[in-house]
This record gives C-alpha cells, structure tokens and sequence, in this order.
C-alpha cells in the first residue's frame, strides 16, 4: 500500500489530551451543570459526555463515537438548551423522532418535530413560532428526507439562518451517511451538500455507534468535515490501533491533500470504548435449526423467565415458524418483520416494550434501530448476521440497563453458504463493489464465529480499532466472560502448528481443482477418508487427499478449510447453476497460495477444542475402528448427537 502515510491523517493523533475539554470555568459551567441536574435530572456525566457537551458550547464541530446507549443525546440536547437559538436534529427515523421529542417534553423542555405534513395546521404552528424573533423551540427534528424535499422547511432554515438563531445541526446516527456503513440512506448523503448550501459556518455535530475507521473515515468526507489532530482524543482506550487498521485498503476514499477540507471545517473527536462490559458473548455450532430452537426455548424457559429477548431470524417465515414454535413452548413470543403492516409491527413492538404481553420479540434486522428498551436480557442470533458489525448493533441492543445479559449467535457453515447465494445473486453483476463489500463482511463475521481461540470481546474491538486485554474479559466483574476465554482459562483449546495438514489441502486443491468442482463439504469428506459413491466418483483424481487428514474431526477439517479460505491461501468461487436457481461455491488456490507453497518458513496455526478426556478415548477407538469404512458416516450423526447432548447438559448446569 503506497499511500500508507496519507490514511492515517484522519485518525492519527488520537491523543489523551485530558485537559482540554475538562475545566471548570468555562463561561458556560455553571448554567450547563444546572441544567443538567434540574432539567434532566442527572447526577453524573458518563465518559466522554461532559467534553463533547463543553466543546459543543465552545462552538467546535464535534464528531461523537459511543456504543449505542453510551449516552450520544445529551451530548447536544444539554448544549441545545442553554445555547441561543435552535438546534436542528436530523434523525432517520420518524418512530425515533417522536420517541426523543416526548421525552424532552416530558422534562419540560421545548423540543417539537416537523415530520407533519408540510399544508398541515400542525407544520403551520411550528413554522409560525420558528419565524418568531426568539422561538421557544431549542430542538426541532426532522428527518432527511423532509429537509431535502420541502421548500418550506429549507425557507425557515434560511430565516433562522440570516437571523444567527441557529446554534448547531446535529446528523444522529450519521452512519447513514456512508454507503459503507450498515443503514445507508440517499437522502443522508446529500446532507454535507446541503449543510455547506444552507447553513455554512452553523457549528455541526455528528453521532453515530458505528465505529469502523473505514465508515468513520466516509462520514466526515461527506460531511467535508476533517478531524483536528491538536484536539481529538479518547479516554479509556489509549492503546488505538486505528494506524493498524487503517492498513485495511480504504484507499479510494481517501483524499489527496489538496482534497482536504478547510481547517475552519476542522472537527473534534470523542469516543469511548466499545466494550460493553455487561454483555456475554457466545457462539454456538447449530446442527440444525430444530435443534437450535429446542436449545432456544429451553434456555428461555429455564434462565429467562418472564425476561424481555430478542430472537433475530433471518427470513420472513423464519420469524413467523420461530415464533409459533416458542408460542407452542408457553413463550409469549411475536413475530417482526418488514412484511407485516405498519400498525401491527408498531403494537408488536409496543407490547414487547409495554407490557407483559409480549417477552420475546422473533424478528429480522428490520427490528433494530429506534428500539429503547433497557431491559433486555439476551439476543439470539439464530442465523449467522450479515456482518461483524451488524451483529454489534443486534446484539448490543441487550442489557442497555447495564445489568448482566446474553448474546448468544448460532452458526454453521451452511448459513454462511446462504448469505454468499444470496449476496451473489443479489449484487454480483449488478454491483460489484458492494458485492465485494458484503462478501467480505460474511468473510469477517464467519470468520468470528470460527476462531475458537481468541477474546470474543478482543475480536469484536479489534475490528473497531481497539486492542482489549483478555484479562479485562476473563476477570469480568459480572462474571460476563466469553465462552472463548472461558475455554482458555479451562485449558480446554490448544493450538496446534497444522502447516503440513494445511499443505496436504494446498497441493490437494493445486492438483485438481483448476478443473474440478469441490465443494467444502466434499473436500472435508475426501480428506477425512469418508467413501460414499459421490466421492467415489472423483476420487481417482484426488487419491493424493484420501484420508489424509482422518485424524481430524470432519468438523475440524472443514474449519481448516476455511481459515485457508480466510488467510487467502485459497478461495470460494461461486457459480450459478444453470437449470436451477441456486449458486454453488467451489475451491479454488487463492491469491497467497503461491507464497505458502514456494516459502518454507510460513507456519499456519489451527485451534483444537479438546473434549473431555474420557470422551477422547472413545472417540479415538471409534475412529480407529471405522476409519475406512462404509459406515463412516455413522460416525458423524453420532458425533452431531454429542454434540448436542453435550451442550443440553451445558446449558443445563448453567441454569443450575
Ligand atoms: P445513545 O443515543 O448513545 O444510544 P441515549 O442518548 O439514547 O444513547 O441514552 C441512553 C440512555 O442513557 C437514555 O435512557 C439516557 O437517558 C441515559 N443516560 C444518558 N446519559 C446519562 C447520564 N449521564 N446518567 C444517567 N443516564 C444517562
Ligand atoms: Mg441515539
Ligand atoms: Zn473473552
């Protein structure tokens, strides 16, 4: 990568410049503090607040990094109300929108919404005390959408504008901004045109919990905003890997110098760490999703019992099925999804909040932003999520009120297949760029799923620019450790230097799959010595394999697979079938592979989850005794019922 040095100017010197933003004397204290315990009626600012809200005042732009539920509103609702002057807030959802004004209202303080219909006598009201020469109104929000449609709400901009009366716009959720953040809108673009257009000079302040240097990097392009390197700093995490992570290739989004925004469009940056603390996550193989589903109700009934969840499906009917079948369980469980009508989706969501109604919520991604509930025990993921990122949010919505809950996702290599065809057939010739994107999103979430070895915590964070120390996870004050490092505190994974097995894959792949057509699956059952017709059929070709790696576990094998797949040393590629309408994925030398098979030195290293020792004698005379014949398979369904045995006694002894 050539222009290595010129990545890093946007989140370089993220320093610890404490001080800055932390003094007591500001012309400003006294009122923000009153008004911060009188009108919202809190006692301590959480981390980061009290600087973003004291560089809000001081006019700065701001740039606001927190986790959802970290506390992103008051960042610029205290600002607003002792600042002169209106506050903009663009929010992207009307749901949402009407939510936070309630809320503001609530407190007494005068926030309104202009999502009405422009001829409306509501709209009319608000215009009315908007061009008065000092409005009651400190926040009014509004949707992009509106801001880019409506003349009449552009000419009350420009009054307030002429007039000075407007102290700061505000883009929450200003991921949307970027087609590479998770909740792309259009209409979010065009709002750093619109800014420069209709208010330049208006103090500006951005919120989002998305956290990717990547994302990060686009939103302040759109926004022609840049970070100013003498004043942003972190707290809480100093040891940012963001010069590590910007080595990712984000290059086409990066400007020349001559691009770079003027220092008056300089911006300062908070943010704090990612890691929730509260939650504990986990992953679990899903032999099937039958046997997922009785593992889900199970764990409801017995650890959650009239506890709120969220269960995320990954269709329509999935939603509907999930639903039915925890219903059929005793498990006041409701479908949501994008196919059922507004007023439905909105009682749903309503009862799961409200009321006793509804406990478990069974929906697609379609739930997610605008949901406010703190109480949130678990979220299942019952399919694997379309990114490491998109699984933050999902499951993030748990535990928002800082006590002890679950995020447990459920994973298998067949779903990840799924999302591939689906993303293949979605944008492969259309878009190939965000074919690409999503691609390497499953990639990196798989990949998550996969690694038995390191920190859940330590790998969601790395991928948002953030080293964690495992210790932090293991010694867990509310005993929310990972089943990762609860693993490695039990000694119970070792890691095993598997280049010579990698290397029999490799050269097995190099020989015959320039021409022939491998699956995963198909590859595992040939290295694990498996002999059924389909094999059989190839096999003169691929004889070098056979069996060549029977002492591994076919689980184990396909995983190797894949984190060649992972490392580059192969890779998948997708072919539409012809007659019907599904994709296969195929293996095929990947674009490193040449540097393993030329270079002695490389050594790959492959993580082994030990069973139980009594377990592992069995299983090796099993092995021993099978190996080579025709009832290989059995071998396996018994090792999948083990499997789930095992882990119904898992989750037994936890509920005890
Ligand atoms: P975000 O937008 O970052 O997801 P919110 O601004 O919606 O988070 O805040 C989440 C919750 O935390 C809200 O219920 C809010 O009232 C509460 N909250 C925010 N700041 C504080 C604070 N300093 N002390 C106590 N509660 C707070
Ligand atoms: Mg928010
Ligand atoms: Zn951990």
């Amino acid at each position: 990568i050539e222009n290595y040095e010129q990545i890093n100017w946007l989140f370089k010197d993220i320093k610890d410049s404490s001080d800055q933003f932390r003094l007591l004397n500001y012309e400003h204290t006294n009122e923000m503090l009153k008004k911060f315990r009188n009108s919202f009626g809190l006692k301590s600012f959480r981390p980061q607040q009290f600087e973003a809200v004291n560089a809000a005042l001081l006019g700065l732009n701001v740039f606001i990094l927190m986790p959802t539920g970290g506390g992103k509103s008051l960042c610029y609702q205290l600002p607003a109300v002792i600042s002169k002057g209106v506050t903009f807030v663009v929010s992207p959802l009307k749901s949402l929108i009407i939510d936070q004004v309630q809320k503001l209202n609530a407190l007494g303080l005068n926030a309104c919404h202009m999502l009405s219909d422009v001829d409306s006598s509501d709209f009319d009201q608000i215009y009315q005390e908007l061009v008065k020469q000092e409005s009651k109104f400190k926040l009014v929000y509004i949707t992009p959408e509106k801001l880019n449609n409506s003349n009449k709400l552009r000419n009350v901009i420009l009054n307030l504008y002429n007039r000075g009366m407007i102290s700061r716009l505000v883009i929450d959720e200003a991921h949307c901004v970027s087609q590479w953040g998770h909740d792309f809108r259009t209409d979010y673009k065009k709002m750093g045109e619109l800014r420069s257009t209709l208010m330049p000079n208006v103090p500006c302040m951005l919120l989002t919990a998305t956290a990717t240097p990547r994302v990060r990097n686009d939103i302040l392009m759109q926004m022609k905003l840049r970070i100013s390197e003498e004043s942003s700093y972190t707290s809480g995490n100093e040891n940012r890997l963001e010069s590590k992570l910007s080595n990712r290739v984000y290059l086409p989004l990066i400007p020349s110098s001559n691009q770079l925004p003027p220092n008056n469009q300089k911006c300062v940056f908070f943010m704090q760490s990612f890691n929730r603390e509260n939650l504990q996550y986990k992953v679990e193989y899903k032999t099937s999703n039958s046997a997922a589903l009785e593992k889900i109700s199970e764990l409801i009934k017995s650890r959650f019992q009239n506890k709120s969840g969220i269960v995320y499906c990954i269709s329509r009917n999935e939603c509907e099925q999930v639903s039915e079948y925890l219903k059929k369980n005793g498990i006041r469980a409701l479908p949501y999804h994008a196919g059922m009508d507004d007023k439905t989706r909105h009682d749903t969501q309503y009862k799961w909040t409200n009321s006793n109604e509804c406990k478990v919520v069974c929906a697609t991604i379609a739930f997610g932003m605008g949901i406010d509930k703190p109480d949130v025990c678990f979220v299942i993921h019952l399919s694997l999520p379309k990114s490491l990122e998109g699984f933050y949010q999902e499951s993030g919505r748990a535990g928002r009120d800082g006590r002890k809950a679950l995020c447990l996702l459920f994973y298998n290599n067949q779903d990840r297949q799924k999302w591939l065809r689906i993303i293949s057939t979605e944008y492969n010739n259309r878009n190939p760029s965000a074919y690409e994107t999503h691609v390497e999103n499953i990639r990196r979430i798989a990949q998550y799923c996969d690694n038995r070895i390191d920190c859940r915590r330590a790998q969601i964070l790395e991928y948002f620019g953030e080293i964690f120390d495992r210790g932090k996870c293991i010694e867990s004050k509310m005993n929310t450790i990972c089943d990762n490092c609860e693993l490695f505190e039990e000694k119970k994974s070792r890691i095993l230097d598997v280049t010579d097995k990698a290397l029999i894959i490799i050269k097995g792949v190099q020989k015959v799959c320039h021409n022939e057509d491998f699956t995963i699956a198909h590859l595992a059952d040939i290295l694990k010595g498996f002999q059924n017709s389909k094999i059989i059929e190839k096999c003169h070709n691929s004889l070098d394999m056979h069996s060549k790696l029977s002492d591994l576990k076919k689980n184990d094998i396909e995983r190797l697979i894949r984190r060649l797949i992972f490392m580059g040393y192969l890779k998948e590629e997708l072919k539409i079938l012809k007659h019907s309408d599904t994709v296969a994925s195929y293996i095929r030398l990947g674009p490193n592979a040449s540097k393993i098979l030329n270079n002695s030195t490389i050594k790959i290293q492959f993580e082994l989850i030990d069973d139980s020792q009594k377990k592992n004698e069995l299983k090796n005379t099993q092995v021993i005794s099978i190996r080579d014949s025709d009832d290989s398979d059995i071998e396996e369904i018994v090792n999948e019922n083990e499997a789930i045995k095992t882990s119904k006694k898992k989750t037994n002894s936890e509920l005890s």
